[in-house]
């Protein structure tokens, strides 16, 4: 195989590209322009097969890397010589119709391209650096597939309290975690539930990210003066049963979303938050007092996104010494074994096939809106929290790394509330 690495640089996974190092193979670079459109086809339709969200196109001084993110995880595929990757830049700046001839700035684009009869919608954005174009394409087709709750990794008695929320209706759901934790799976997941009930369901977002029957889904447009704020004060009065607002991110769509939650709609959205007692500091951060806390929010659902573990060449191994003295500082018992990545063809040599949820599920109980009533902090309601029942984000990491579902490996990448080290790898 093909693969143009060069020492001392990140390793290279051809595998991931198998469609265009072959044509490299047939073409060694530097290849000419018409070879490019075959290349460029052949770049998006590996990116497709292993349902990549974004394509990068990156010079150095005299190569140009070649990058794909797969479950998260950024992968060179392939490094060319520079000539080779301007032409790509090139295609791709035509193809979404931007200007070629602007090489000084930033500019976004859009296309769909039929890549071996697989339509593909690409948001295609070039920034200029002193190497030349950095290229970014992000494949919008298929990053959000609609899962049911019980695709995302929720234990079953977080699933039945969920289920029991939504048919209660009433009050606030928050969904908590940093940029790219997952956060609009949960949420669609949610809506599919809701989906099957006889509600009317109004959702805001920004933008509209899958399309859902039955659903009036309405997208935010600051530009044509359609604010999250008014948008919201705008769907009150349609009097939906449900409102799903894509993001609290200021104190006006919080106060506003409070408003409605503690008025009779149930609300869904997401928050900046580190855990599920965090979504009350962000709250109180954007002036929202501890009274309406307390009277609207229901649940809370922590959760991050860790790569699952590919089933075909996963290990048992024996737990280590260093894994062992890691799960004790977490507080959990260490199994006899624990399984790790291997990697082979079905995973491209990751070891990982796809990405799965850890999640915290905090259903707020009577004294946990005592506390918050009286201002309580995180430890108390964290320990609040535990007390009623609530697993916590490292209890379901654990658990899903123990059963084999995640490599304890995985776990590394995810921000805790407190320092731990590292287990090895
Ligand atoms: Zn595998």
């Amino acid at each position: 195989m093909n693969s143009f690495s060069t020492a001392n640089e990140r390793p290279v996974e051809p595998r991931l590209a198998v469609r265009y190092q072959e044509l490299l193979r047939r073409h060694p670079p530097p290849s000419d322009l018409p070879y490019t459109e075959e290349c460029a086809i052949a770049l998006a339709a590996d990116a497709a097969h292993w349902k990549a969200s974004d394509l990068h196109i990156e010079p150095g001084v005299e190569e140009t890397r070649i990058r794909m993110r797969v479950d998260g995880q950024l992968h060179d595929v392939a490094v060319v010589p520079n000539i080779s990757g301007h032409h790509l830049v090139t295609y791709f700046k035509v193809f979404a119709k931007m200007d070629t001839a602007n090489l000084a700035h930033a500019e976004h684009g859009h296309g769909r391209l039929n890549a071996n009869g697989m339509m593909l919608d690409l948001r295609v954005t070039v920034v200029p650096t002193p190497n030349g174009e950095v290229l970014g394409i992000r494949l919008l087709d298929g990053l959000h597939p609609v899962l049911r709750l019980d695709e995302i990794g929720l234990a079953e008695s977080d699933q039945c309290h969920l289920r029991n929320w939504l048919a209660e209706i009433q009050g606030m759901l928050l969904v908590c975690g940093p940029a790219g934790s997952g956060k609009t799976t949960t949420l669609y997941a949610l809506l599919r539930e809701l989906q099957r009930l006889p509600r009317s369901i109004v959702t805001l977002e920004d933008p509209v990210e899958c399309n859902l029957e039955g659903i009036t889904q309405i997208e935010v447009n600051e530009r044509r003066g359609l604010t999250f704020p008014e948008a919201i004060r705008a769907m009150l009065r349609i009097d939906p049963d449900f409102l799903l607002v894509g993001e609290i991110r200021d104190p006006e769509s919080a106060h506003v979303a409070i408003t409605a939650a503690g008025s009779g709609q149930a609300l869904l959205s997401t928050i900046h938050a580190r855990d599920a007692v965090g979504a009350v500091t962000a709250l109180r951060n954007y002036g929202v007092k501890n009274w309406e806390i307390s009277a609207a929010l229901e649940i809370c659902i922590a959760q991050r996104l860790v790569r699952r573990l590919c089933t075909r060449c996963r290990v048992l191994a024996e737990t280590t010494e260093a894994e062992q003295a890691w799960l004790a500082v977490s507080g959990a018992v260490a199994p006899a074994s624990l399984w790790k990545p291997v990697g082979c063809d079905s995973c491209a040599g990751t070891g990982f096939d796809g990405r799965i949820g850890i999640f915290e599920v905090w259903r707020l109980t009577t004294e946990a809106r005592t506390l918050i009533m009286h201002g309580a902090d995180e430890p108390a309601l964290k320990h609040q929290a535990v007390a009623s029942g609530t697993r916590l984000l490292m209890v379901d990491a654990i658990d899903k790394a123990a059963s084999g579902l995640t490599a304890l490996s995985e776990l590394r990448s995810l921000y805790w509330q407190r320092a731990t080290p590292s287990p090895a790898t």
